[in-house]
């Protein structure tokens, strides 16, 4: 019979788990018999069972201060600065961690998927995050789970409230994709101080007709030498959108760039379309660092979750239960802050662009393995 197990253990045992990128309680398993463990967790590596069960009585609120902590530090170390335009944005974004049609947990949510073989249930989790956006790191500050029944952006809202006591200062802006062109959203940064900003699409179709519509009127702003070219619309003073408590911003941006076709190699122009809506003052933001603005939405879709689920298999259902999973997303939103935080401002630059954030990733997963390969079989 294995005696209680603290749950701090647990917490470091993840926290090298993700920091490894292993990807699986039992992969970690595995590693027990290195020496690495006992001057890490103190004590011999738990059984995974043990690190999924005890996972899931892990308090989410003293981990949620533990990423706060890491946010201070980064903070003091004047390693979250602003861009060009002196704002700092947080992302809010949803994200489904898993779907499957076999088991499911009271945190799953359910859809109906039509099959050739008839209708089946899918349970799935999903999740919002929440990212801030600074000069040059995205840091992942919390996530709240969306709770069967409710709706994304109410979740979002949850969520902005508990960073706003949190973390008051630390951001200006609230950001998200189409979905949060919401009134809801629009107002809570209103209400808060704070400045909205989202993807501006048909959902909204009155404001994006009345925009259009002024916007044939007026002369583009060209950026030219830049790719991709861009021609730019910016107007304020819209109060075709009257659920929201101030009139509001609309820029567009047509981009246009060259791309080479992979079938015959010949140069094709490529052009997209962009809206956004914000509260933001054209005297606060340009047009143009409003349009990179936007466009960081994306960045956090590509660094942040293809990073995070790709290179520390947060989407990996270590223990199906609900509590657990939270706590298996918060450690590795930690393991991609501390990482990234430590290769973007601790490594000596000549040493960055030597080597790779997975070399750095493989030196720590040999630290771990070494003593294994140099113990007798
Ligand atoms: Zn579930």
């Amino acid at each position: 019979m294995q005696g209680r197990i603290p749950t701090s253990v647990i917490v470091r045992a993840v926290l090298a788990m993700g920091l490894c990128r292993l990807g699986s309680l039992n992969a970690l398993g595995q590693a027990k018999g290195s020496s690495l463990w006992r001057r890490w967790l103190g004590q011999a590596l738990p059984s995974p069972d043990t690190i999924g069960r005890v996972a899931g009585l892990v308090d989410v609120e003293s981990l949620r201060a533990l990423g706060h902590h890491v946010y201070e530090r980064l903070k003091r170390g004047k390693a979250l600065m602003p861009g060009p335009h002196g704002l700092l944005a947080l992302v809010v974004d949803g994200h489904e961690t898993h779907a499957t049609y076999k088991r499911h947990c009271p945190g799953c949510l359910e859809r109906t998927i039509h099959t050739a073989n008839g209708d089946r249930v899918q349970y799935y989790h999903r999740l919002v995050d929440a990212s801030l956006v600074t000069s040059d790191l995205h840091i992942l500050l919390d996530a709240e789970p969306i709770l069967p029944g409710e709706d994304e952006v109410a979740v979002a809202l949850r969520l902005l409230d508990r960073l706003a006591g949190e973390y008051p200062r630390a951001f200006d802006v609230v950001q998200g994709d189409a979905l949060y062109a919401d009134p809801r959203f629009f107002n809570w940064a209103v209400d808060h101080g704070k400045h909205a900003l989202a993807v501006l699409k048909n959902d909204r179709r009155d404001l994006l007709q009345d925009a259009q519509r002024l916007f044939e009127d007026q002369p583009p702003r060209v950026v030219q030498d830049a790719s991709p070219r861009r021609e730019c619309w910016d107007l304020e003073g819209f109060t075709t959108w009257p659920q929201v408590q101030v009139p509001v911003r609309v820029v567009r941006s047509h981009e246009t760039r060259q791309v080479r076709r992979q079938l015959d190699g010949q140069i094709e122009e490529e052009a997209t379309d962009w809206f956004w809506v914000t509260t933001l003052p054209a005297k606060l933001v340009s047009t143009w660092a409003l349009v990179r603005m936007g466009h960081h939405r994306w960045g956090i879709e590509n660094e942040g979750f293809n990073e995070l689920v790709n290179q520390y298999h947060a989407d990996h259902v270590y223990r199906h239960e609900p509590t657990a999973m939270l706590v298996f997303w918060l450690l590795t939103q930690l393991c991609l802050n501390v990482f990234t935080a430590f290769f973007r401002r601790n490594l000596k630059p000549a040493a960055r662009a030597a080597v790779s954030m997975l070399h750095i990733a493989r030196l720590m997963l040999a630290e771990l393995y070494l003593p294994l390969a140099r113990a007798p079989t």
